[in-house]
């Protein structure tokens, strides 16, 4: 598993100086052996992929493909600081594509969430703008945005801060929004980092963390843009450092305890959680925040839909719904009353069964039996008993009467007179 399927592998002749070997279930001891504490994580876009987010930098497939009908000079314009200042509606169609809100974090978000949980994250560096990483419970402290992200937004000239949901309203609506303060009206970008602009302060104040952790994991970055992808190369010499992607990038394969699983982030996440022992609370967690999401999604849909509604369209809203109760009230009634008229048919059907299997002679014989339609007698009631000849066990009905007639008196029984049968005057007593 892992380094096998490497297209540039670490010579197999040398030796690991940290791990026991250079494969995921290594790291996977290496992790439970409680050794690392500090683990360093570095992402891109490719663990977003699998939430539905386009690869900014996947040409076919991903989101420079659909900025054709944007009119741009050149797809990489629509991030580029001085188009934005003359053109800046691209961006805002693109920022309503890609606003956060609109998706949900992956499971290999949940496992940097859950490294945390462990206490053993000690920053993540990410060059995703979409914040699903803080979706995921990943805390706000421990992540570096490299490249910015949709959380806060500015005036690119004065750099006054622009409230979170004038910028919702203005991203929803496609409207371009203006710094609010007096004499300045510059254009409001999110935090983003364009092209052409510095990376922010926080990147350059935390670039030294990878140099001081016992453990490297990079997921789905192609480590093709500095200074962002000089940062794995930081780690120290013999500190392992495992990279998830769908193929071998930067200088991993180049140390001895670097650990390379070409693989999708989401899959190679599970490889590594099943290895730890930790799939089912990765899974759960990750459940949890997706649920949690989801309902979030809905509740503030559901507002909104709400407050644009006006008085007669709730009114008419409301009368639909009750209309509907009562609708479907009414078809319980009805299903009731057909159920109940079924099940007398049948008790029906049953008592005239039961009426035949009485009226047989009772030298009822197996042929005269079998003269009852087969179908009667599987509706009959099922508590009949049926004797090994097919004579029904429950002796047949006697006239009470005859059974008088046929009594001596002293075989009466006690208080019971030969004056007391009823027709005592009519029969005399053959003895
Ligand atoms: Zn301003």
């Amino acid at each position: 598993m892992g380094q096998e399927n490497s297209s540039r592998q670490t010579d197999p002749d040398t030796s690991t100086r940290t791990l026991s070997s250079r494969s995921v279930e290594a790291i996977a001891e290496y992790i439970k052996d409680g050794r690392p504490k500090n683990i360093v994580v570095m992402t891109g876009a490719g663990i977003s992929t699998s939430a539905g987010i386009p690869d900014f930098r996947s040409k076919d497939t991903g989101l420079y493909a659909n900025l054709a009908r944007l009119d741009l000079p050149y797809p990489e314009a629509v991030f580029d600081i001085s188009y934005f200042r003359g053109k800046p509606e691209p961006f805002y169609v693109l920022a309503k594509e890609l606003y956060p809100g609109k998706f949900f974090p992956t499971v290999a978000h949940s496992f940097v969430s859950l490294l945390d949980e462990k206490f053993m994250l000690m920053k993540l560096f990410t060059q995703n703008i979409d914040c699903l990483e803080r979706r995921a419970g990943v805390p706000d402290d421990k992540i570096i945005e490299a490249h910015g992200s949709f959380a806060t937004q500015r005036c690119i000239e004065c750099k006054t801060e622009f409230p979170g949901d004038k910028m919702l309203e203005a991203v929803e609506s496609g409207e371009v929004p203006h710094c609010f303060v007096p004499q300045c009206n510059g254009l409001v970008k999110p935090d983003i980092v364009f092209f052409g602009e510095g990376l922010p302060d926080s990147f350059f104040q935390h670039k030294h963390l990878p140099s001081m952790a016992d453990l490297i994991i990079v997921m789905g970055t192609s480590l093709s843009v500095a200074p962002f992808s000089v940062l794995p190369q930081l780690a120290a010499e013999d500190t392992p450092r495992l990279l998830i992607n769908k193929e071998c990038v930067g200088d991993f394969g180049s140390r001895p305890d670097d650990v390379v699983l070409l693989d999708d982030c989401d899959s190679g996440i599970r490889k590594l959680a099943d290895a730890l022992g930790w799939r089912d609370e990765l899974e759960s967690m990750w459940s949890e925040v997706n649920g949690k999401a989801e309902r979030d999604e809905k509740e503030t849909l559901e507002c909104a839909r709400k407050e644009a509604m006006t008085k007669d369209e709730i009114l008419e809203e409301v009368i639909s719904e009750l209309t509907a109760d009562v609708e479907a009230a009414l078809k319980l009634s009805n299903d009731h009353i057909e159920r109940t008229m079924k099940q007398l048919e049948e008790e029906k059907n049953r008592s005239a069964v039961k009426d035949r299997i009485k009226s047989q002679p009772q030298s009822t014989s197996k042929t005269e039996f079998e003269a009852v339609p087969s179908t009667e007698i599987a509706s009959a009631p099922l508590n009949i008993e049926w004797t090994v000849d097919e004579i029904p066990a429950k002796p047949l009905a006697m006239d009470s009467e005859a059974i008088i007639e046929t009594t001596s008196p002293q075989n009466l029984p006690t208080g019971v007179t030969s004056a007391s049968t009823p027709k005592e005057n009519d029969v005399p007593y053959t003895i």
